[in-house]
């Protein structure tokens, strides 16, 4: 592939960390290149509407979001590329990130790919995905006031994320795939204890069946392969999240949790590569500490190139 230029920084992923580390790369005048990635302006862009922002009163769309951001981080001079990450190397200095376009080499590197959610894979849940499925219970919850809806998972983030829906949703079911559950003891007892949430064990959901919007989960149970249809007004899903460190396998310290072990200034086990996001985030996971990670990680890179 052929090389196309050098540059100080390159950020790669274009989700909320990575355009804010742009936007304060750029205010230092460095000149960043980010890559956006497959997802532009990453999970946010795809809900509906931010409701948590500060700053946003009414909320704000998630691709609308993304175009702010795009659009800010232009103004002080950061250069986006809509391309992929193929590879990087970063076992030589500079560094160097090959993308469908050409190769590029830079003296820093800020790491902001993101993470998915696992998908159960099932028929439906791609289709209805934003129509009464949901991988976001902060993001989506409060459009389920009063109405009966299920949670698939049975660790911290779902049944976490199962409390927070009480507030709003009339009564939430978890289905969990075993008879116990992953969650730690706290957690377990406050769902325990609450109300509003019940419980199907040993169950694993094989359909999400709806028309315009979600109707119903063809579930079975594992023991008895019994199937039945049950009717539900929305299903989230919280089966744990698969940071994007692909292109970095070998190279690179991950967590236990499989994201990108960082310090308390963002830098990762390889100096000058520092990380933001969820790609280094197991716990928060919000669009607005993704943001705070990156301009972190963007100060940390000014402070790192001014030592080269
Ligand atoms: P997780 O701990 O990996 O739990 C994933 C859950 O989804 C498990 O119960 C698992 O079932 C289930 N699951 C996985 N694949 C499935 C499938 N295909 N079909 C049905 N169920 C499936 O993920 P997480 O809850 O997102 O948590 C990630 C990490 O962050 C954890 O280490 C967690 O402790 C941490 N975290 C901590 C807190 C907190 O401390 N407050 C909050 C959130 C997250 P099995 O149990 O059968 O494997």
């Amino acid at each position: 592939m052929e090389f196309v230029e050098h540059r100080q920084i390159m950020i790669l992923g274009g989700g909320p960390a990575g355009f804010t580390a742009a936007l304060y790369a750029a205010r230092a005048d460095l000149k960043p290149l980010l890559v956006t990635g497959m997802t532009l302006y990453g999970q946010a862009s795809q809900t509906y509407c931010i409701e948590n922002y500060p700053g946003f009163p009414q909320g704000v769309g998630g691709s609308d979001f993304g175009q702010l951001l795009d659009e800010q981080a232009k103004r002080f001079g950061a250069e986006i590329m809509y391309d992929t990450v193929q590879c990087v190397n970063l076992q030589q200095r500079p560094f160097e990130v090959c993308l469908s376009s050409g190769n590029y080499t830079a003296d820093s590197l800020i790491i902001s790919m993101g993470a998915d959610a696992r998908k159960l894979g099932v028929p439906g849940e791609r289709e209805f995905t934003g129509r009464g499925v949901s991988f976001c219970a902060t993001c989506d919850g409060a459009f389920y006031k009063e109405k009966e809806i299920h949670m698939v998972g049975g660790g911290d983030s779902a049944i976490e994320e199962a409390l927070f829906l009480t507030r709003f949703a009339r009564s939430i079911t978890v289905i969990h795939r075993r008879d116990q559950l992953r969650a730690g003891a706290i957690l377990e007892k406050r769902a325990r204890e609450n109300p509003k949430i019940h419980f199907i064990w040993d169950t694993v959901v094989k359909e999400v069946i709806g028309e315009e919007t979600v109707k119903g989960l063809l579930i079975e149970n594992i023991n008895t392969g019994q199937q039945e249809i049950i009717p539900t007004d929305g299903v989230f899903i919280s089966i744990g999240h698969t940071p994007n460190t692909g292109v970095l396998e070998g190279q690179i310290k991950l967590t236990k949790y499989g994201t990108i072990e960082i310090d308390d200034h963002m830098e990762t086990s390889v100096k000058g590569v520092f990380a933001a996001g969820e790609i280094a985030d197991p716990f928060f996971r919000q669009v607005v500490t993704s943001a705070g990670m990156g301009a972190a990680a963007a100060i940390s890179a000014t402070k790192y190139l001014a030592t080269l």
